[in-house]
């Protein structure tokens, strides 16, 4: 990182965050609270856009990222359990059952939104900002939006999810691909497990996963099962690579009768009825080449590509919210100790690199375990850690942006 990312002038950086989802928004509020205050967050969809999400399990170190943050646990954990129960199931029926001590406790997207997004002060946000292009500028780098608006920033933070621009912008060679199975999910306000707490995973025969959890109102159940990439787009009214959340409106009877007739033929009938019930939505599950890197030098600025927007992961591996988390506070501390100290940001991305990269490669192992999804070869790239070659201090590299459509 140069100086001047920092501002050799003495001013305050300017930090453009992408994406206001989760990742953005923790990496907003950690950077406000080292000291950075001239931060903005551009979030495409617009402020009266219909919001909500799923359950996700957040490990330690990401529930004491929010501690720090001031979110205390009440307000984004419903249930205490720290529990995941592993049940077969024969003959719709529960049996063999290994309870397991998980590291972290459950939230939700829409508990955790809630909570970061009441904490970033006024203006700090901006709705309905479609970034469309990076330019570099009298040597920095400029954000261009869909409306036409251009903003200048110091440091460039996507944060922008699987199909982020950013990553189209900076590293288009790598791509994403559909791993040959859905997760079909939703909240349904029956609870087929009089008072459910823990997070249940039950496992009726290969190629089939379903996970039940108690959440605000109801209980969250998440699908997982094979379907070929023409039968998705058949489903769902796009190809998994476009439609990678196909929202309730994009669910089409089919698709409903598809999981509703593998819930009555595979799981207790009480939890095939919740599905029944339940409006419900469905996540193409997506693989992506691994990162080799996550700091690209725009003129004498930065790019850096952070959570889902790096590296989407399996939704098995619960390590996607996880690592954007864990990213984000190394970077804001990274700013800091360069603000102090003159850090290289290549630090902060040899210290978080493995960790997105390891992810990305257990999704499939996972996968291939639980009998879901085509099995290839992995993607190529990323040669074993040791072998990878970092970009030396200050090194500006690469290819230019511009060029990028
Ligand atoms: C079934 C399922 C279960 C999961 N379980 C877990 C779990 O247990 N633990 C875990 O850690 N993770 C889990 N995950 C993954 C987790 O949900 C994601 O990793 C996390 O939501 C990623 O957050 P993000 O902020 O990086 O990206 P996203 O949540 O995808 O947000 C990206 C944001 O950027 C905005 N945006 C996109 N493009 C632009 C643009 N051009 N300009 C401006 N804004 C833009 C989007 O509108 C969005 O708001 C699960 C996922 C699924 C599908």
């Amino acid at each position: 990182m140069t100086s001047s990312t920092m501002s050799a002038s003495g001013r305050q950086p300017t930090i453009a965050v992408v994406g206001g989802s989760i990742t953005g928004p923790v990496t907003a509020l950690l950077l406000l609270r080292a000291g950075f205050d001239d931060i903005t967050v551009f979030e495409a969809a617009p402020a009266s856009a219909p919001l909500g999400g799923g359950l996700i399990g957040l490990e330690h170190p990401a529930l004491d990222v929010l501690d720090r943050l001031g979110i205390p646990q009440h307000e984004i954990v419903a249930h205490h359990s720290e529990a995941i129960v592993q049940i077969n199931v024969r003959d719709r029926q529960p049996a063999e059952t290994i309870r397991r001590t998980y590291p972290g406790r459950n939230t939700t997207w829409t508990l955790l939104h809630q909570a970061l997004t009441r904490r970033l002060p006024a203006g700090v946000l901006h709705s309905g900002m479609k970034v469309t292009a990076l330019a570099e500028e009298a040597g920095q780098p400029v954000l261009r939006f869909r409306d036409g608006h251009t903003a200048p920033a110091d440091l460039v933070v996507f944060a922008d999810g699987r199909s982020s621009t950013g990553r189209r912008l900076l590293d288009p060679d790598r791509i994403l691909r559909y791993a040959g199975y859905v997760a079909h999910r939703g909240i349904a306000d029956i609870t087929p497990v009089p008072g459910l707490r823990d997070f249940l995973r039950l496992q009726p025969c290969p190629g089939v996963q379903f996970n039940l959890a108690p959440v605000p109102g109801g209980c969250d159940w998440t699908f997982y099962l094979n379907c070929p990439s023409a039968e998705y787009a058949q489903r769902f009214g796009a190809d998994p690579i476009r439609r990678v959340f196909a929202l309730p409106r994009h669910v089409s009877p089919a698709a409903r009768t598809h999981v509703d007739t593998h819930a009555d033929l595979l799981l207790p009938a009480g939890h095939a009825a919740a599905v029944h019930t339940t409006t419900r939505m469905a996540v193409p599950v997506l693989d992506i080449t691994p990162p080799d890197r996550m700091v690209w030098p725009i003129g004498t600025g930065h790019a850096v590509l952070l959570g889902d927007a790096l590296a989407p992961v399996r939704p098995h591996t619960a390590r996607g919210a996880n690592n954007g988390i864990e990213q984000a506070a190394g970077l804001a501390a990274a700013l800091t100790q360069h603000r102090k100290y003159a850090a290289d940001l290549h630090g902060w991305q040899h210290r978080h690199l493995p960790a997105a990269v390891a992810a990305v490669h257990r999704g499939p192992v996972i996968g291939r375990r639980l009998g879901l999804g085509t099995h290839r070869p992995p993607p190529p790239g990323n040669p074993p850690r040791e072998e990878r070659r970092w970009l030396p201090h200050g090194h500006q590299d690469h290819r230019d942006p511009r060029r990028r459509p």
